[in-house]
């Protein structure tokens, strides 16, 4: 019928109500056999009005009633309901319906979709579920040789972020970064002994899960969440300093800490002068930049972690007693996480991704509003467009028996022996696709030109 545009039903009145629109449809095809059985005699046997879901019309819900017909098989006494076309029964809607809420949930909220299709917010979320579902199968992930394991705080908490390091992708978000959920998630990663390398920042419920579930895996540290650390000590320093000076100072101070985070060799002669006048006056923020300076070198010329190890120690030591107290996050990371640190030295993997993956995330901070962990991550993961250049297609040679020859032949070879058995096959080209998640740096591009606004 021209008015639903669905095959199968023939609408027999319409009516319009203050809240939705309610269709009273009848089921054009009828069952020719059992499904039971095969058996094609069938009857009729008891009729139940049914009720289901469409896509809104004229900004209205829309409902499709229908008198479904039970059927009773007159071989094996089988009952069955007469199937019905474009219907999934399981959500009680028609299947362009569950497409519709597919789509609009991915760019809407969930209480937005069901004001929108009469639905309430726990159908949509299942439909939207059955999506996110499928999709995994549609496109199974594989698992990285170098795993990142990092966090981003989006809709309102921490979540731990699984990426491939290699690829620069992320194929996995899980709600939390406990332990419980780590652990749960490593277990069931596809050959989890693909994983070699494991990167991941100072937080020790990772390292415990890694070391649960992947005990072969190596565990480095990545080099900018060590040197991160010494410059938030350097800041520690300055605010320590902060406390010492008029107002008007310390503005200036404030205005001026840019210069005391950036590298030595990245100043111009003013921040220089600049460096050189707050050294004078406080001769400890000099020494904490100095120490902040040595520590950065210490992991840009390449050492082997051996010499690593004992430059570490020697910077350690060298510390100056009265700035060792705001460096103390940084000495303690060390006792705690010196073999992930040395690691690092021998299995240098990280670099221009860091970067990626903090504009991805302050990108996606600001577009979690309003939508739910579970969607921005479907978003993330399964977007068609961040997927495509990581995507690679396998070609395979596969061996295939040629269709069975005519019996004819065959009654032939038989006759022939047993040599005469051979099976003939033809080589076939088989393409398959690998898939390795949303690439980083096209997921920023995307989310920068508003696309998942
Ligand atoms: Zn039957």
């Amino acid at each position: 019928m021209s008015l639903l545009n669905l095959k199968g039903f023939h609408v027999i009145s319409q009516q319009e109500h203050e809240s939705h629109l309610a269709i009273t449809v009848e089921n054009l095809f009828k069952p020719q056999a059992c499904p039971h059985c095969g058996f094609t005699q069938l009857y009729s046997h008891d009729k139940t009005e049914q009720v289901f879901f469409d896509t809104p019309m004229q900004g209205k819900p829309v409902v499709l009633k229908t008198q479904r017909v039970r059927y009773k098989c007159r071989s094996c006494g089988k009952t069955f309901r007469e199937p019905l076309a474009d219907i999934d029964d399981k959500r009680l809607m028609t299947t362009r319906l569950k497409k519709y809420i597919q789509k609009r949930s991915m760019s809407d909220t969930f209480a937005v979709v069901a004001r929108e299709t009469g639905l309430d917010e726990k159908t949509i979320r299942h439909v939207f579920d059955d999506y996110v579902d499928t999709q995994s199968k549609v496109m199974p992930f594989e698992t990285p040789r170098v795993l990142g394991i990092d966090e981003l705080k989006l809709v309102g908490s921490y979540r731990c972020i699984l990426t491939n390091i290699e690829k620069y992708s992320v194929f996995d978000m899980l709600p939390s970064r406990k332990k419980a959920d780590v652990v749960q998630h490593l277990k069931f990663l596809k050959n989890p002994k693909n994983v070699q390398i494991v990167t991941m920042d100072m937080w020790s419920p990772y390292r415990d899960a890694v070391k649960q579930v992947l005990p072969d895996a190596v565990i480095v540290i990545d080099k900018f969440h060590i040197v991160a650390t010494a410059s938030k000590c350097l800041e520690k320093a300055r605010k320590g300093t902060r406390s010492q000076l008029e107002k008007k100072e310390r503005i200036k101070l404030k205005n001026d800490r840019f210069v005391l985070l950036k590298r030595r060799h990245s100043l111009n002669d003013e921040e220089v002068i600049k460096l050189q006048q707050w050294s004078a006056w406080f001769p400890d923020l000099g020494l904490a930049y100095d120490a902040k300076e040595a520590f950065y070198c210490l992991f840009d010329q390449g050492l082997d972690s051996k010499t690593a190890e004992q430059a570490l120690m020697d910077w350690q030591r060298g510390l100056s007693p009265q700035i060792a107290h705001y460096f103390e996050a940084l000495t303690t990371a060390l006792s705690n996480w010196m073999p992930e640190i040395l690691n690092g030295f021998d299995y240098p993997v990280t670099n221009a991704y860091t970067e990626s993956i903090n504009r991805y995330a302050k990108d996606v901070q600001r577009m979690g509003r309003g939508y739910s962990f579970d969607v921005v991550r479907a978003k993330m993961l399964y977007n068609a467009e961040a997927n495509m250049p990581t995507t690679s297609t396998i070609r395979k040679k596969k061996r295939k028996p040629i269709e069975e020859a005519p019996v004819f032949y065959l009654m032939l070879d038989n006759l022939a022996g047993s040599a005469s058995q051979k099976q003939k096959y033809k080589t076939e080209i088989i393409e398959e696709k690998r898939y390795y998640g949303a690439h980083i740096p096209t997921l920023c591009e995307l989310l920068e030109k508003g696309e998942f606004d």
